[in-house]
């Protein structure tokens, strides 16, 4: 049981918190709630309805692709504990009691409040026309919602989804993506009617209706089709026709949860909503509400969940006694950037032009389905916009909107593809917001450069916060830092170092064009001076790339790093570690026993890896041939431990074994780890292949990562652990084999050409122009026209793959660099010193009398090991 304090760090007694709803914003509130020191004073209870703590709702589509409840977890692992939050899971407030300061819970328990907090969100609303309530009718709001909708799906032929707004096309979206016939009936005359306008619409419909999905709109929902069986067959629409139909999803928009408020006498709107002031405090002092249950002060309510982290923002402060003016909630910014059904959207400020005297601006293009439409203010400020089929200047004109200035660009020039227009600078004025999910304004970004001395994007989110939520201001974040670094006088250096001003990228492009294969070459035709441990290693690992020469080979070998130098990873006593491949962590008994064995022959100690194979520890440069001998002839190849390129590709046991497997993850692990070894990279690569949802071999944690589907593979990429760990991205659901494995080529091959030097995957994709959306453009879609050279990149590399380790031990020449001394082949280092712990060896401390390494053994323990 948790242990609970009875008083704050203050000593003053604990107070009593009971927060109703533990959704987004009920998570959020916590968060920001414990950041506080007031936040010590309460004794907190969390009421929530659902069975599992808060998870995220916007990304609840990606469950259907095979995002478990844990990944879209909102809750950090010890989060409660940490706490000491009394989170009560499927335990719904059942009553409030104002006067006695008590909430009932539905299992009849009666808890105390000083302060209640309700988070309750909002419930779906359903038409009340007959048969709204019939087998294989279903809301979309939660994931016992998800699974019902699968599990019916199972049966059905045909969808309808009712509300064609930004909800119901993502219902729309889960499915097609589950093999339904789709259709979505929208009672407004066009979809997504809050958001975007009629020429918007219009697109918008026409991309939805190519992608196979049915829209009807000005039509309504008049009754469903029940059968005999008591299941949906149908839908009668208001124009007096009839669709088909196995199953129905209503997302007709939401209605605020705000009945307990009710029962309770505290005031609602007359739509709906708790009344709350500025403080997010209803009449009652003692009760708050936030979120999507709250009738903002601004007369608003909200069903976006920025707003609502704003709330719960306000509210925490309050409620931890540090509330200061500019927390008060007055209202927020509904701007919204989307894609739906693979179809980006993006509305923002004024977007159908209601201020008086406002003109329009538009750019359509419905050839290439673009459309752009600008609305602008009498004193020529940008109000607002919708931008359908290209959103990339969303993150540029939401804050210019927000900023109220009249443009000193000519709008035309924000909306005409780049390349058309007569580029020229786009100024923001300070009090833009750049990122709205954590309100941080470009004069907090400019302070954070020249106040806080953050010389770097990551130094900037890390101190701000911004661009650490849904992303779409990353972009500008870049410009802006870039230009007040330059602006302070600090040259912002993009060159690699001193011996070369180009990228990593451009000596990619340049080694490649002009087919360069030395270092020298290079260095002469477009560097200066002899190179230095920063330039040498990333250009020896492009030639590595393009050329696939061996990397010990002439002048090649000069520029490795030690590691490389040595084909092993140097360890802290001066000792290498010998890391063989073992595919997909798949191992013959035989070569266990092989590895086994000398393991023993050369005293080394023998640990088995997160990456599911054995590293063997503690051998002496001098050592490393013979160990590789025994290993090469018994069939084992370097696993390129020691290099940036790839590692390993994990594997659970998949269908084979697993009860609960959908495909054969290790036979695919195997084909992928066999396919891209040896690749070289700009940092070194991880993989892993999960045969179901479970996640067993955490793919989503890999550089690229695969998990199985019943029909195909999903593709993640770009998830990282390390210090700081990155969840994987979707790349693309449902790929068959072949296609599946073209498009891992591609990404690698992108990659390995677009990154900076020691940038991985993770990295790279939140800084790369466009991010996801456009990598998943260059490799599933060719949006560059790339995809045959990067195809033949890959079959390069394939074709010309060989084991470096055998390479070395086939050439005398390359052999002679295994030596301790130069001078004195055979010799170990008597500074590399050991002694025994449980059962093997481990480096000896300085204060430690170690054994020292012996040349290589042929036979019998090196060292002898003393247990007792
Ligand atoms: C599919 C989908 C996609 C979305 N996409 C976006 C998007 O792209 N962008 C965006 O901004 N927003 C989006 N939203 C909306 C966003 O999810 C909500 O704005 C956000 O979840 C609101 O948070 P909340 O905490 O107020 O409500 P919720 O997250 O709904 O949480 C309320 C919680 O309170 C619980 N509860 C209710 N009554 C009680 C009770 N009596 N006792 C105990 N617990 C109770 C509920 O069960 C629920 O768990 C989307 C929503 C859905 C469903
Ligand atoms: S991921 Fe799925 S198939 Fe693989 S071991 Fe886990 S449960 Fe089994």
């Amino acid at each position: 049981m948790t242990h609970r304090p009875t008083s704050g760090p203050s000593s003053r007694p604990l107070k009593d918190l009971v927060l109703v709803g533990h959704g987004m914003v009920g998570q959020r509130f916590l968060e920001a709630l414990t950041e506080q020191p007031g936040g010590a004073d309460w004794r907190i209870t969390v009421l929530a309805e659902e069975p599992r703590p808060a998870y995220d709702r916007v990304h609840l589509t990606s469950w259907f692709s095979g995002t478990d409840a844990d990944a879209l977890s909102l809750t950090p692992p010890g989060f409660v504990t940490d706490h000491g939050i009394d989170l009560r899971l499927a335990e719904p407030a059942a009553a409030v009691d104002r006067a006695a300061q008590t909430v009932t819970t539905a299992s009849g328990q009666v808890l105390h409040y000083d302060a209640l907090v309700l988070a309750t969100g909002s419930y779906p609303f359903v038409p009340p026309v007959p048969g709204h309530d019939a087998a294989g009718c279903h809301v979309y709001r939660t994931i016992e919602d998800l699974e019902a909708i699968r599990d019916d799906a199972e049966q059905a032929g045909t969808g309808v989804v009712v509300g064609g707004g930004l909800l119901g096309l993502e219902a729309a979206g889960a499915l097609t993506a589950l093999g339904l016939e789709t259709h979505v009936v929208e009672f407004a005359p066009r979809l997504m009617a809050l958001q975007v306008d009629e020429g918007g619409g219009q697109l918008l419909r026409r991309k939805i209706e190519e992608l196979g999905v049915t829209v009807h709109t000005g039509a309504g929902t008049q009754a469903i089709v029940v059968g005999e069986d008591g299941r949906v067959r149908g839908m009668g629409l208001s124009d007096g026709r009839e669709l088909p139909a196995d199953l129905v999803v209503f997302s007709a928009g939401v209605r605020p949860r705000d009945q307990l408020a009710r029962e309770s006498g505290l005031p609602v709107g007359e739509r709906g909503g708790i009344v709350v002031d500025e403080r997010c405090r209803t009449t009652d002092p003692h009760v708050y509400a936030i979120g999507e249950c709250a009738l903002a002060a601004d007369g608003r309510v909200y069903g976006l969940v920025a707003p609502g982290y704003a709330m719960a923002e306000t509210a925490a402060r309050s409620l931890a006694g540090e509330h200061r003016d500019q927390d008060a909630f007055t209202g927020a910014d509904t701007s919204t950037k989307l894609k739906l059904l693979g179809v980006d959207v993006a509305s923002f400020g004024d977007a159908h032009g209601a201020t008086e005297g406002a003109l329009d601006v538009l750019y359509s293009d419905s050839r290439n389905g673009v459309y752009k439409k600008l609305v602008i203010g009498r004193e020529g400020q940008l109000l607002g916009g919708v931008l359908v089929g290209d959103t990339e200047s969303y993150g540029l004109l939401r804050p210019l909107a927000m900023g109220g200035e009249p443009l000193r660009t000519a709008p035309e020039q924000l909306v005409l593809p780049a390349g058309l227009g007569p580029a020229g600078p786009v100024t923001l004025p300070d009090e833009a917001v750049v990122c709205s999910c954590h309100n941080v304004s470009k004069e907090q970004i400019r302070a954070a450069v020249h106040d806080a001395g953050c010389g770097t994007v990551p130094e900037v989110k890390k101190c701000t916060k911004a661009g650490t939520g849904c992303g779409s201001c990353v972009k500008l974040l870049g410009t802006i830092v870039t230009e007040e670094l330059q602006a302070s006088g600090v040259t912002v250096d993009k060159g690699l170092c001193e011996h070369f001003a180009h990228t990593r990228t451009e000596l990619y492009e340049i080694v490649r064009v002009a087919g360069i294969t030395s270092f020298t070459d290079l260095v002469d035709r477009h560097g200066t001076g002899e190179g230095c441990d920063i330039c040498k290693p990333v250009v020896a690992s492009i030639l590595a790339t393009l050329d696939n020469g061996h990397i010990l080979d002439g002048e090649q070998a000069a520029l490795q790093d030690t590691n490389d130098h040595f084909l092993a990873n140097l360890q802290r006593n001066g000792s290498y570690s010998v890391v063989p491949r073992i595919p997909g962590g798949e191992i013959t008994p035989h070569g266990l026993i092989t590895i086994g064995e000398i393991a023993r022959d050369f005293g080394l100690y023998t640990k088995i890896t997160g990456g599911q194979r054995i590293d063997l520890f503690g051998a002496g440069v001098d050592q490393l041939p013979a160990i590789w001998r025994r290993l090469v002839d018994a069939g084992f190849e370097s696993g390129h431990a020691y290099g940036k390129s790839l590692r390993t590709v994990k594997s659970c046991v998949g269908e084979t074994w697993c009860r609960y497997g959908v495909q054969d993850s290790v036979g695919l692990a195997i084909e992928l780890e066999l396919r891209y070894r040896g690749l070289r990279s700009p940092h070194k690569l991880k993989s892993a292949v999960s045969g179901c949802a479970r996640e067993c071999a955490e793919a989503q944690g890999k550089d690229f990562g695969i998990i199985a589907t019943s029909t195909g593979w999903n593709l993640y990429i770009g998830g990282n652990g390390g210090m700081t760990p990155r969840h994987a991205d979707l790349l693309a659901a449902d790929l068959d084999r072949d296609t599946l494995i073209r498009s891992i080529d591609r990404f690698l091959m992108f990659y390995i050409r677009t990154a900076d030097r020691l940038e991985r995957t993770s990295v790279w994709l939140d800084r790369i122009d466009g991010g996801l959306d456009h990598v998943r453009a260059v490799v599933m879609d060719d949006s560059l026209g790339l995809c045959s050279e990067l195809d033949a990149l890959m079959e390069r590399h394939v074709d010309q793959y060989q084991d470096e380790w055998a390479a070395v031990l086939a050439d005398p020449e390359r052999l002679r660099r295994f030596v301790s001394f130069v001078n004195a082949p055979g010799t170990p280092d008597p500074a590399v010193t050991f002694v025994p712990e449980r059962g093997q060896i481990r480096p000896a401390r300085p204060d430690e009398n170690g054994t020292i390494l012996s040349p290589a053994l042929v036979a019998g323990p090196r060292l002898e090991v003393r247990t007792a």
